[in-house]
């Protein structure tokens, strides 16, 4: 493979096996490429405190720090290191209005799955620019009916039961349009239980941070790569959470899928397998280079 400048990753199940797992692995392999000034972006749904305990910077330099970024809570924080301390330098938190109408949004979509499809569920408020909505809250949870394979699998089961024939791409056009009857763009993400939606995605991390290294480095969206464990089709067009990494400004870097699981993948994607181990193994295989 090719020496990359900037290399951007998903953190639970590509660079640690689980949120719970120690990090001294990853933080090992990172260390010297950061050493290198090689820029290391880590993008991650979650927030800094499940990221490595809370304690990712006490594994580096301050020098190494320099080159660390983190792009979290589907796309509400940037974070950069100063003095060795994590600093987020951009967000997408709106005021107490915006925050109002997202949660208004969420609201409209619960309503539009009770009202026409009989369909119950819960939402969770309390996100800095999302709404987190339970599709499996309701009578059906532990039907036998429901018990698929796969959660996925669950939940399409779920929906057909409700008349939502057109599926996930059904769900997420009901969150569009509840954005619109609030004034906003809604980007939704399904991930089986949950439908969660905001004002931006892993797209706008990876957009964010990719300016910072062009202005910083003059680093361009070619010599970066991008590694994911969920890359992989939950419904014919709609891709994995780390598929949010590819868009305009990130498309012509390298796109690497960790799983092994079968299936249909955006098509710049190449699917190498070997999970968290293959991704660690390159981080040291770039190191030598
Ligand atoms: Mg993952």
């Amino acid at each position: 493979m090719k020496k990359y400048r900037g290399i951007f990753f998903d953190w639970d199940g590509t660079a640690v096996i689980s949120r719970k797992a120690p990090a001294e692995e990853a933080a090992a392999a990172m260390k010297g490429l950061l050493a290198q000034g090689v820029n290391l972006v880590i993008v991650s749904g979650t927030t800094y405190e499940n990221i490595a305990g809370g304690k990712l910077e006490t594994y580096f330099t301050e020098g190494e720090l320099d080159h660390l970024y983190l792009g979290l809570g589907r796309g509400a924080y940037n974070y950069r290191f100063e003095k060795g301390k994590p600093v987020v330098f951009a967000d997408r938190i709106p005021d107490r209005e915006g925050i109002l109408r997202i949660h208004d949004a969420a609201y409209g979509v619960h309503r539009e799955l009770l009202a026409a499809h009989g369909l119950e569920t819960d939402i969770v408020f309390c996100r800095p620019n999302y709404c987190k909505i339970d599709l499996m809250a309701g009578s059906d949870r532990g039907d036998q009916l429901f018990m698929q394979e796969s959660e996925i699998d669950s939940l399409k089961a779920i929906l057909n039961a409700h008349g939502i024939k057109g599926g996930l791409g059904e769900l997420l056009e009901i969150a569009r349009k509840a954005g619109q009857n609030c004034g906003i763009e809604i980007k939704a993400t399904c991930d089986a239980k949950y439908l969660e939606a905001g004002i931006s995605d892993k797209s706008d991390n990876a957009d964010t941070i990719l300016d910072e290294l062009e202005k910083r480095f003059q680093i361009k969206g070619e010599e970066c790569c991008f590694w994911g464990d969920e890359f992989v089709g939950l419904e014919e067009g709609i891709y994995g959470s780390d598929s949010f990494m590819i868009t305009e400004k990130t498309k012509n870097g390298d796109f690497y899928d960790v799983s092994s699981v079968n299936g249909r993948r955006p098509e710049n994607v190449q699917q190498i397998g070997g999970g968290v181990e293959r991704f660690l193994n390159f981080l040291k295989e770039q190191r030598g280079q």
